[in-house]
């Protein structure tokens, strides 16, 4: 049978190789994942994969290695505990992320998240479109990632009972990397739907696949895009305020204990105790960050020390060298078709090479310009760039390396780089 992989796409799922083996990235709002839900997971990556996840910086679980007979047993495993892949890969709205993990304004930031994903997940209205259309909601400008997002939330403060974000637009990364533009201050919650709606419309009319909505905003530009918008939302009928007692899953004052998870790539066997932990101190939810780390709410009264303890015994708890340094790190030629370095190893000996130096950096590698590592929002990015002939007649990569000062994406400040001329550039810089 001839597997049409592009129709899978919608569904969550990549294929990784030329021998069949798939992809499957699963949807987490706001990375914010039950105890049952993530020994759902376990159980998929045990039964029918490798054993082993990986978080992505979007605060999703991507399982690799899985056969195409084998997904209909893993959406079912997904269903069954309210968890779905639909939409992750491909041109859909994918996964609601939030940055700011550890900010008082999480709260309400994991709420928004759902709220959304609940509307435009596996909704027909918004898939089949361009390319990627990706919205991240965050509790302040601190991270940047909302300069990265098609539209990116930024939340500002609340007035009449209402949370007010900034709603930022266009961003992306990728080959051609540029930063969102403003769209409109102190936007009330009731309107982020119609407004995330009306955004989706206009991309999918005026968007030639595969582009993304920065290329529309550079063709069109900043006006004629405004003018477009007001037209669109003048034609729906205005949203009324919401009436919800929904709230946070996980405490919002609550004592955080972190799991360091190198690289992104934890055994199912390590995450299923993780999710025994939640279950037993952290009311029964994970957070997945964007450093591809987990997240433990304590509960009142829980023991902190034993806590860490319990990570110390899973080799999670953020002593080993390679944990002591913010280093994000995709999947590359290890798992992913698009790679062209096989980035953990990389990783490994960028954090050697820099030794303690390192501890005070965030650090990002990407095995291809996709850039799912935001390398661009590091203090120093490396993206592999492209596979250079060597004298031998092997092929190894060249790698750009990215700095970041101000606010703004990270600057390329070397490229056609050698892992070696990599590691020495990296070693010698201020
Ligand atoms: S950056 Fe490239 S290699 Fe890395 S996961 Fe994304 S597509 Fe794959």
């Amino acid at each position: 049978m001839s597997i049409d992989y592009q129709k899978l796409r919608l569904d969550g799922v990549y294929q990784q190789d030329k021998d069949g083996n798939l992809m499957l990235r699963i949807k987490v709002p706001a990375g914010v994942i039950s105890s049952a839900q993530a020994e759902a997971v376990c159980d998929i990556a045990e039964r029918l994969t490798n054993g082993r996840l990986h978080l992505t910086t979007r605060g999703s679980i991507e399982l690799h290695w899985l056969k195409h007979e084998q997904l209909p047993e893993a959406f079912r495993r997904l269903a069954a505990v309210g968890l779905s892949s639909r939409g992750a890969c491909g041109g859909a709205v994918r996964g609601i992320s939030c940055s700011t993990t550890f900010s008082p304004g999480f709260a309400v930031c994991q709420t928004i998240a759902r709220r959304i994903n609940r509307h435009f997940a596996g909704n027909p209205h918004f898939e089949g479109l361009p390319k990627k259309f990706k919205v991240g909601v965050d509790s302040g400008y601190e991270s940047s990632r909302h300069l990265i997002q098609d539209v990116g939330l930024v939340h500002v403060g609340h007035a009449d009972g209402r949370h007010l974000f900034d709603i930022w637009c266009a961003g992306g990364l990728g080959r051609e990397p540029q930063a969102g533009f403003l769209l409109e201050k102190s936007v009330a919650e009731e309107r982020l739907i119609p407004l995330i709606e009306a955004i989706v419309r206009i991309y999918r009319a005026n968007t030639p696949p595969p582009k993304r909505l920065k290329f529309l905003l550079n063709q069109i530009g900043e006006d004629k895009f405004r003018s477009m918008l007001d037209e669109e939302l003048a034609c729906r009928t205005q949203p009324q305020p919401q009436v919800t007692v929904e709230g946070p899953l996980t405490e919002p004052a609550a004592e955080t204990v972190e799991a360091s998870v190198f690289a992104g790539e934890i055994a199912a066997a390590a995450f299923r105790q993780l999710a025994i932990l939640a279950r037993d101190s952290a009311a029964g939810f994970l957070s997945l960050t964007a450093d591809q780390n987990i997240v433990l709410f304590l509960e009142k009264g829980e023991d902190s020390a034993r806590v860490k303890d319990e990570l110390a015994r899973l080799g999670l708890a953020g002593d080993a060298p390679e944990h002591c340094t913010t280093f994000r790190v995709c999947p590359g030629s290890h798992e992913c078709k698009m790679g062209l370095s096989a980035t953990r190893d990389v990783a490994r000996q960028v954090l050697e090479a820099l030794g303690a130096d390192g501890r005070e950096l965030t650090l990002a590698i990407s095995g291809c310009a996709n850039s799912c590592s935001q390398p661009q929002l590091a203090d120093l990015g490396i993206v592999t760039a492209r596979l250079a002939k060597t004298d031998s007649g092997s092929r190894e990569p060249r790698f750009a390396l990215y700095r970041r000062s101000g606010d703004g994406l990270g600057e390329r400040v070397r490229e056609d780089l050698a892992l070696g001329e990599l590691i020495a550039c990296i070693k010698d810089l201020d």
